[in-house]
């Protein structure tokens, strides 16, 4: 139960209320408040404890606990504070020159942030897995070269070192989104971390990843759509959008949408990039290549450097109609 006092007066009494009801508890501070974590308020008295403080129902994640809309900084580039934000690179970091090459192209079209998986999760092990601690050492490189902040996957806790001081945004993949100690490893780092949704997940579920994040005190998180797995298969996932409506709705925590790995072909990624954007998605992760027909994962769904540049315009015109309705 989360539960949140509504003055610093009030804490002690609240603490107490929690103790008497002999349930374990933890403290944090989060987003400028205190916030206690009981494991069961089962014995507390609740009409006590509504006199002096919030108790949450849904999650940290839900805008009960924070009814303003959160900005996380990613190495000066604010995400979810009004301007839209892209991240662009290519699938997976293939050497030194492709990296490189694609940085600048990405930077001069508008990308914010760049992307690059040094660590791939294939579904097959006898395909291309990443260029693992090179793969950083190239984005690292490619991050002092165009002043691009990074974001990159990381699937192990032990990677983490590797990861520190080079990259900025910790990006946790779909496959991932449920792994519980890989999560709370990450809620107790410094770096902002990109939570994609697992592709069999519910929102619910993907929530219940989020609030694994927040309850260790990491605040800086960014939640990532990328579409569910479906029965249709004439996109690799499906991206329904109402999904970015209703969480636009329930969290104040910034949206990004990953169209490219939903769409599956880089023809139909700037549609559902344009759609995630009309539907509330203040940041977009869009994979880009220098040369798509010959990359070593997800060959067909990256963009040309020419289809990037028409879809950042387009983006930037539907995030003004969309922002500037709701002001
Ligand atoms: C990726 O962004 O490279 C990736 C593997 O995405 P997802 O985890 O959404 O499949
Ligand atoms: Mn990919």
């Amino acid at each position: 139960m989360i539960i949140i006092p509504t003055d610093p007066r009030n804490e002690g009494a609240v603490r107490d209320s929690i103790m008497n009801s002999s349930s374990s508890f933890r403290e944090l501070q989060l987003y400028g408040r205190k916030v206690i974590l009981a494991e069961s308020t089962e014995n507390a008295d609740l009409t006590v404890l509504k006199q002096r403080a919030i108790v949450v129902e849904s999650g940290l994640f839900s805008r009960e606990t924070k009814s303003s809309d959160t900005w996380v900084d990613v190495d000066n580039i604010r995400v979810g504070s009004g301007k839209l934000i892209i991240a662009a690179g290519p699938c997976a970091v293939e050497s030194e020159t492709q990296m490189l090459q694609i940085a600048e192209e990405v930077k001069k079209r508008g990308a914010d942030i760049l992307r690059g998986g040094a660590f791939k999760p294939r579904t097959s092990p006898y395909t291309f897995q990443g260029l693992g601690a090179e793969g950083i050492r190239i984005l690292r490189k490619a991050r002092d070269m165009t002043g691009m902040p990074v974001v990159s996957e990381i699937m192990d806790q032990k990677d983490y070192p590797i990861f520190s001081g080079n990259i900025d945004l910790l990006q946790v993949g779909s496959r991932n989104s449920q792994n519980f100690s890989l999560l709370k490893f990450l809620s107790g780092v410094r770096e902002p971390i990109l939570l994609k949704n697992g592709m069999a997940t519910s929102v619910e579920e993907w929530t219940g990843s989020a609030e694994y994040i927040l309850s260790g005190g990491n605040q800086n998180l960014i939640l990532c759509f990328r579409g569910m797995r479906n029965i249709e298969g004439a996109t690799r996932f499906s991206m329904d959008t109402g999904v970015i409506s209703v969480m636009r709705e329930q969290t104040h925590l910034p949206l990004c949408a990953d169209p490219s790995h939903p769409a599956g072909h880089r023809n139909h990624v700037e549609a559902l990039a344009l759609s995630a954007v009309a539907s509330g998605a203040g940041m977009l992760e869009i994979e880009v290549h220098n040369d798509p027909d010959r990359a070593l994962s997800d060959s067909a769904q990256q963009l040309t450097v020419e289809q990037f540049d028409h879809l950042v315009k387009n983006a930037r015109k539907i995030w003004d109609v969309v922002s500037k309705g709701n002001n």
